[in-house]
């Protein structure tokens, strides 16, 4: 889709299809990733329901305007010149707990509400990924996943694994709810890679669970955490750059090439995991890219592997 230039009318045409309070121009979008890089959006609108949502995104479409839906903006490096369009950022987060296990949450919800409510009321299956910043929307898109720690079960849990159905609007304008095989769950993907079709809410089936055994999982998993990876809160990343490489470990071939803490500019290859890279303070997107560019050469001269990154790139 070409973008419309920003301008006072697109601004107005889309007041007049969603809440004007909630819409803004020319925001900044730094503040929203975990990054804390990125230039202005255009325009900004903050949802806060799934219908939200879904009519912000057709009014984006209708009118011809680029549009970006956000979550907890965890696995994006948004360019220094900001993005052209409209910044969708996802709030809606209602959400019904059933009797028999099922969790219809809308896509803006955060896991880690999710998490804490759902071990609060003794269902287990979301506790796995304690820690790690996502909303519902970017853990489907992503099929997140989380490498379990404790020796006795030791596995790859994947979010698929207690995903039971999802209200979408489609790339073709239409809303219904598809399951898992519409989906298509893999590796840091799903169909939302592939089509325009956007996360309404998702419906979630869990198990009855012992909150005590949940509490030890999430302080097991957060302590495991802790130890290997840079705290968000002082050093700002979007976790794992690139993609993993199977049985190798993006991680390891970066490592070995005596990458760690190695600085570009104000981002750096983190000094505690070789995969991530941190932004230690004023750092931009470019000085991003261009230590990527740096590891996938140095990986490349060294090992003859291409490193893909596995975080989204968004605007200009
Ligand atoms: C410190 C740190 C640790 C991490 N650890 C892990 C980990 O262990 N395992 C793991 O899997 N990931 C990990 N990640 C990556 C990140 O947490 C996940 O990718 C997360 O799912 C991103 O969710 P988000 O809401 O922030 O999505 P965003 O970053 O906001 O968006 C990511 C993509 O999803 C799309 N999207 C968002 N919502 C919707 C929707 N409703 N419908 C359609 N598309 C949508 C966006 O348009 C964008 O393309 C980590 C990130 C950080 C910063």
């Amino acid at each position: 889709m070409t973008s419309a230039p920003p301008s006072r009318t697109t601004f107005v045409l889309l007041a007049e299809r969603l809440d004007p309070g909630r819409l803004r121009e020319s925001v900044p979008l730094a503040p929203f990733t975990t990054f804390r890089i990125g230039g202005p959006a255009d325009f900004f609108y903050e949802t806060d329901s799934a219908s939200d949502l879904a009519n912000a995104v057709t009014a984006a479409r209708e009118l011809g305007i680029r549009y970006f839906v956000l979550g907890l903006g965890a696995n994006i490096l948004v360019g220094d010149r900001g993005f052209r369009g409209l910044v969708i950022r996802n709030r809606a987060s209602h959400t019904r707990w059933g009797d028999d296990g099922r969790l219809w949450v809308e896509s803006g919800a955060v896991m880690r509400d999710l998490i804490l409510e759902s071990v609060r009321r003794g269902w287990s299956g979301l506790e796995h990924y304690v820690g790690i910043p996502s909303t519902v929307g970017g853990a489907v898109w992503q099929n997140l996943h989380f490498l379990s720690p404790a020796p006795e079960r030791e596995r790859t849990v994947f979010i698929a694994e207690v995903f039971e159905s999802c209200d979408i609007l489609s790339a073709e304008g239409e809303r219904k709810t598809v399951g898992a095989d519409y989906v298509n769950f893999g590796y840091d993907d799903s169909v939302f890679h592939h089509r325009d079709d956007v996360a309404l809410a998702v419906t979630f089936r869990l198990q009855r669970g012992d909150p005590a055994e949940m509490h030890r999982i999430m302080q097991e998993n957060l302590s495991w955490r802790g130890a290997r990876h840079p705290w968000l809160d002082w050093h700002p990343s979007a976790g794992s750059i690139f993609k993993k490489i199977e049985g190798v470990g993006a991680g390891r071939l970066v490592d070995q090439c005596g990458l760690k803490g190695f600085r570009h500019g104000n981002a750096q290859i983190s000094h505690l995991h070789a995969n991530i890279m941190v932004n230690l303070g004023g750092a931009t997107a470019k000085d991003v890219k261009e230590l990527i560019a740096i590891a996938q050469r140095a990986v490349e001269e060294k090992f003859g592997e291409h490193l893909e990154p596995e975080i989204n790139f968004v605007g200009e």
